[in-house]
């Protein structure tokens, strides 16, 4: 017997989550503010509402995958007394206390929330390396389970609701630092004739062989002694190198400046000698503050 869903919302993100549902069996009730966008779910098997009104009232399991918080409580609120009693789960990237607040304002209605934070992109959907992040509802995660799973890995943090999403922009930090590291990379070679496309081939690799180190950093950083020996020093890591090279290929600086800026304060404090992951220090202490 499958579940009844609702998905609302049918961006490039919606629509996949959607499709995966129908197409294992889950009678589907989908809707869009831009009604067009349904059409080729209907064409697959699912059933299209015309408000969000109807949409909620034919499941008891409601998926929001709309573009942020502001436009998941334009959908929900003005439908809130018909959610009572249903389960939400509402996928839609948002900040940690945001989702907080969903949670608060789904309890005052009634409705069992649970947040999730997609760790993929739509073509990877129901696809091996598909990953999505839960919190909120222990209940709500382990009923679902069956229907999380067709989307991804589903991995649940616990009943912080905004626990998800705080992991969820964590991991998009390490992604958008590194995807500028690249590209700063790709402009650096670039007035010397080489194409961002050969760099990227060199650069996959060679990033990708990097990520080893993070164990080592996370170990130095759990343990808190960064003179733990057989580490890279600070003093060692200076990126002026980098900073001339890039000012001399007359790029900006300022994706690398960032970094030497972490090593510096903490070269300043008088930790020179010790490990490069010492720059944690230098995140957790905003600058400001000092
Ligand atoms: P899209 O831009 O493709 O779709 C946005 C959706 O939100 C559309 O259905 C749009 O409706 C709807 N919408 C926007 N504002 C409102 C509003 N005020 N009222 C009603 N509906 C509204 O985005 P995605 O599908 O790609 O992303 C959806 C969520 O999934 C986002 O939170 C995103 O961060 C997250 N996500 C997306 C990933 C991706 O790779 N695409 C990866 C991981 C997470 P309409 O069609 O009428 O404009």
């Amino acid at each position: 017997h499958n579940t009844a869903v609702t998905v609302l919302g049918l961006g490039a993100m919606g629509a996949a989550l959607a499709r995966a549902l129908v197409k294992a069996g889950h009678p589907t009730t989908v809707w869009n503010r831009s009604a067009s966008k349904a059409q080729s779910l209907v064409a697959e098997g699912a059933s299209a509402a015309s408000t969000p009104y109807g949409a909620v009232r034919a499941s008891d399991v409601i998926v929001v995958c709309l573009l942020d918080h502001d436009s998941v409580h334009d959908v929900l609120d003005p439908v809130a007394g018909e959610l009572a009693g249903r389960t939400l789960i509402n996928v839609t990237t948002t900040q940690p206390e945001h989702s907080r607040e969903l949670a608060e304002w789904a309890a005052r209605e009634g409705v069992a929330y649970l947040d999730g934070g997609i760790m993929a992109v739509p073509e990877m959907i129901g696809q091996p390396g598909s990953s999505i992040l839960y919190s909120g509802s222990a209940d709500v995660f382990e009923r679902s389970r069956p229907l999380l799973d067709l989307w991804g890995e589903s991995t649940y943090f616990g009943e912080d609701a905004g626990l998800a999403s705080l992991y969820d922009l964590a991991l998009l930090a390490g992604m958008y630092v590194m995807f500028a590291g690249f590209l700063h990379g790709a402009a650096m070679v670039a007035p010397a004739g080489v194409t961002a496309g050969e760099f990227a081939r060199r650069a996959a690799p060679w990033l990708t062989a990097m990520t080893g180190a993070f164990a080592g950093f996370a170990e130095v950083v759990d343990g808190g002694d960064y003179t733990v020996p057989g580490q890279q020093s600070l003093e060692f890591s200076s990126l002026d190198d980098m900073l001339a090279a890039s000012a001399g290929q007359g790029i900006g600086t300022e994706a690398v400046a960032m970094v030497q800026r972490l090593i510096q304060r903490q070269i300043d404090a008088g930790h020179g000698a010790e490990g490069f992951a010492r720059i944690y220090e230098s995140i957790k202490q905003p600058a400001a503050a000092r």
